[in-house]
C-alpha cells in the first residue's frame, strides 16, 4: 500500500469508542456543565470547595464554614468518614459529623461535599450531603461506584493513588453507566518515586482528561502537596491549566486540626488566595466571584 493509500484507509476507519464511552467525548463532544449548589461547574465559573479535612466539632465546623463562605467559597467540604492509614488515627465522627455539616449548611447556605467510604453508608450520607465524595483509596471500589451510580446526588470522584487516566475514566464510567450523569473528577496527586511532596500533582492530567472526557475536572492541591505553602501556587497553576475548580483544605486553626493540619490554609490565607484567583480568573476565560453566595435564610 502506498503512503497515500495508507492515509486514506486510516481516515476511512471509523474512530473507535473508548471503553468508557459515556464519559468520553465520543458520544458527548461538548463539555458538561453540571448544576452544583447555587452554581454550575464545567462552565465559565471557577468553583471552589473548601473546608477542613475532618469534621471535628460544632464550633470548628461552623467557624470554618463562615470563614470560607465570607471568602467566596461555593461549597463546604469536611469528612465525617475518614480513610486513615492507621486504625488508631481519628476516624471521623460519622453521623454526628454529618449532622454538624447539615447545621453548617443551614446557617451559611453553603452546599456540602463529604466522603462516603462504604456502600453500606450511602443511604446515610445521601440524607445529609449535597455532593458525595469518593476518596482516592476507593476510586476503584467498583461495588461502591455501582451503588453511587444509582444515587441522584452529584458525585465527586477522586483519582486513585496509582490510577492511569483511562482507569480513572473507567471508574467514572461505572457511575454514568449506573444512571448518574452528575460526575465531577478530581486530580489530587498520584504516587510517584519522589516523596518530596505528599503526592505528585499531575497537572497535565487536567489537559488529558479534558481531551478525552466531557466531565468537569477540579484539582485538590492540598492532598497533592501536603504542604500549606504550596497550595496557593498550585491553585493558580490549576486555574491556568484549565481546571474547572479546586478543592482546598481550610481550618479555623490548622495547628489544632485532628487531620491534615500541615496542608490546611488558615482563613486569612484562604481569603488572600480567593482574591488572587478572582483577579487571575478573567485572564484564563473564567470568572470567580468573591461575593459570598446568599444564604437561603436571608432570601426568605
Ligand atoms: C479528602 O479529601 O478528605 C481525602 C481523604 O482525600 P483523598 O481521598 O484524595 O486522599
Ligand atoms: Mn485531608
Amino acid at each position: 500500500m502506498s503512503e497515500d493509500q495508507q492515509k486514506e484507509s486510516a481516515a476511512a476507519r471509523p474512530m473507535k469508542a473508548p471503553p468508557y464511552k459515556l464519559a468520553s467525548r465520543f458520544l458527548h463532544p461538548e463539555p458538561s456543565v453540571l448544576p452544583l449548589g447555587q452554581s454550575a461547574i464545567g462552565g465559565p465559573e471557577f468553583i471552589v470547595m473548601a473546608g477542613p479535612c475532618s469534621v471535628e466539632a460544632d464550633p470548628q465546623m461552623l467557624g470554618t464554614a463562615w470563614d470560607v463562605k465570607m471568602a467566596g467559597a461555593h461549597l463546604l467540604r469536611g469528612g465525617a468518614f475518614k480513610p486513615r492509614s492507621s486504625p488508631y488515627s481519628f476516624q471521623g465522627l460519622a453521623e454526628e459529623g454529618l449532622k454538624m455539616l447539615a447545621k453548617a449548611r443551614e446557617l451559611t447556605g453553603l452546599a456540602i461535599v463529604t466522603e462516603v467510604m462504604d456502600s453500606t453508608d450511602v443511604d446515610l450520607v445521601e440524607k445529609y450531603a449535597d455532593v458525595l465524595q469518593v476518596g482516592a483509596r476507593n476510586a476503584q471500589n467498583f461495588s461502591l461506584l455501582k451503588r453511587l451510580g444509582q444515587s441522584r446526588k452529584p458525585i465527586l470522584l477522586k483519582r486513585g493513588l496509582m490510577n492511569t487516566i483511562d482507569e480513572f475514566l473507567g471508574s467514572a464510567e461505572y457511575l454514568l453507566a449506573g444512571g448518574n450523569a452528575n460526575v465531577i473528577l478530581c486530580e489530587r496527586g498520584i504516587r510517584t518515586f519522589d516523596d518530596s511532596t505528599r503526592n505528585t500533582l499531575d497537572l497535565s492530567a487536567v489537559l488529558t482528561i479534558k481531551e478525552r472526557s466531557h466531565l468537569p475536572v477540579i484539582v485538590d492541591p492540598s492532598h497533592a502537596s501536603g504542604k500549606a505553602h504550596y497550595v496557593a501556587p498550585l491553585s493558580k497553576a490549576a486555574l491556568a491549566v484549565g481546571a474547572d475548580g479546586l478543592m482546598i483544605e481550610v481550618h479555623c486553626n490548622p495547628a489544632s486540626a485532628l487531620c491534615d493540619g500541615e496542608e490546611s490554609l488558615n482563613p486569612a490565607e484562604f481569603q488572600t488566595l480567593m482574591r488572587e484567583l478572582a483577579e487571575l480568573a478573567p485572564h484564563f476565560g473564567r470568572s470567580i466571584s468573591t461575593m459570598p453566595p446568599t444564604n437561603n435564610h436571608q432570601e426568605n
